[in-house]
C-alpha cells in the first residue's frame, strides 16, 4: 500500500498536478503488484520441475523402483523436467530482454509464404503423429515483408505448436493472404477452444487455460506473450477468435513495408 496520496481537494493548478501524482502512484503501485505476482509466479514456475528431478533422481539413487520399466519411466521424466526447466528459463531471457528493450531484431526483405511452408514442414511430424491434418493454404505472390526471418519463424513455429498441443482431432489449416493491404496469417484449429472471458488473458505470462493440459504438453504458459511481444516488435498485430469444443483461430498481421523501404532505399 502506498501511503503517499495527496489530499488537495482545490480546483486549481495545484489540484490537479495533485491529481496527476495520485494517478501516477496508483499506476506504480499496480506496477509493483504485477512485478511482485511475476516473481512469485517465476518461483513456482522453477520450483515445480526442481522438486520432480529432486524426487526422482532420489527415487533411481536408492533403487526404489522393482522393474527396468519402472526405471526407464522416471528417467524418462527427468528427461521431460529438465527440457521444461531449460524451455522455461530460455523463455524467461528472452521476455526480460524484450521488456527491457535490449532485444535485437535482425530485419530483413523476406518471403513470409517460404516461412510458413518451412515451418509447417518441420510441425508435419508432431501433427501426424497424433493423427491431425496439416494444410496450407497460401493465396500468393504476396509482396515482401520487412521483418527478422528467425523470430517471424519463431512465431509462425509456436502457434502451429499451439494448435497441434490444444487439438484432439481434426486439421489445422495455416492460411497466408493479403487482407486491407496487410500481410494475413493465421492458424486455425479444431481443438478444445478457449473460453470467452478468458481470450484477452492467454497473451498474459504464465498464463493457461487448463494449467494440467498445459503442463501435460510441455508448455510454460509463457508461449503467447512471447508471440505477441515478437509481433507487436515488428509491426504488427495478433487476435484470437475461439469457441469452446469447436476450435481456435489466431489472426497474425503484418504492414507491407513502403515502396521506398521495399528498393532498399533508407528505412524510417
Ligand atoms: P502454454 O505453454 O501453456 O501453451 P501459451 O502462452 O502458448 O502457453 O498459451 C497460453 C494458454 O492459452 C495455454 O495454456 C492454453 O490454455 C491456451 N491456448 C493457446 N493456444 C491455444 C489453442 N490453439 N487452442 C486452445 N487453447 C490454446
Amino acid at each position: 500500500e502506498l501511503e503517499t496520496r495527496l489530499d488537495i481537494s482545490s480546483r486549481d493548478e495545484v489540484g490537479s498536478l495533485a491529481e496527476s501524482i495520485n494517478d501516477l502512484a496508483a499506476h506504480l503501485q499496480r506496477y509493483r503488484d504485477s512485478q511482485q505476482e511475476f516473481f512469485a509466479n517465476i518461483s513456482h514456475e522453477l520450483r515445480t520441475p526442481i522438486t520432480y528431478l529432486e524426487g526422482y533422481a532420489k527415487v533411481l539413487k536408492n533403487r526404489l523402483y522393482e522393474t527396468d520399466e519402472e526405471r526407464d519411466q522416471y528417467l524418462g521424466i527427468i528427461e521431460q523436467e529438465s527440457l521444461r526447466l531449460q524451455r522455461l528459463v530460455n523463455d524467461l531471457f528472452e521476455l526480460a530482454k524484450m521488456e527491457e528493450g535490449r532485444f535485437e531484431l535482425n530485419p530483413d526483405l523476406l518471403e513470409f509464404e517460404e516461412i510458413v511452408e518451412q515451418a509447417v514442414h518441420k510441425m508435419e511430424w508432431r501433427a501426424k503423429q497424433k493423427g491431425l491434418e496439416l494444410k496450407l493454404d497460401c493465396h500468393g505472390p504476396l509482396p515482401r515483408l520487412r521483418g527478422d526471418g528467425l523470430r517471424m519463424e519463431q512465431i509462425v513455429i509456436n502457434l502451429l505448436d499451439n494448435a497441434i498441443s490444444y487439438t484432439e482431432e481434426g486439421s489445422i489449416i495455416v492460411t497466408v493472404d493479403t487482407r486491407e493491404s496487410r500481410l494475413l496469417f493465421a492458424v486455425e484449429d479444431t481443438g478444445v477452444g478457449i473460453p470467452e472471458n478468458e481470450l484477452s488473458l492467454i497473451f498474459e505470462r504464465f498464463y493457461r487455460v487448463e494449467k494440467s493440459r498445459s503442463r501435460k504438453f510441455g508448455g510454460t504458459g509463457l508461449g503467447l506473450s512471447i508471440v505477441k511481444k515478437l509481433v507487436e516488435l515488428q509491426g504488427g498485430e495478433i487476435y484470437v477468435i475461439s469457441t469452446p469444443g469447436t476450435g481456435s483461430r489466431f489472426e497474425v498481421t503484418f504492414p507491407f513495408p513502403s515502396p521506398v523501404e521495399e528498393t532498399g532505399g533508407t528505412p524510417r
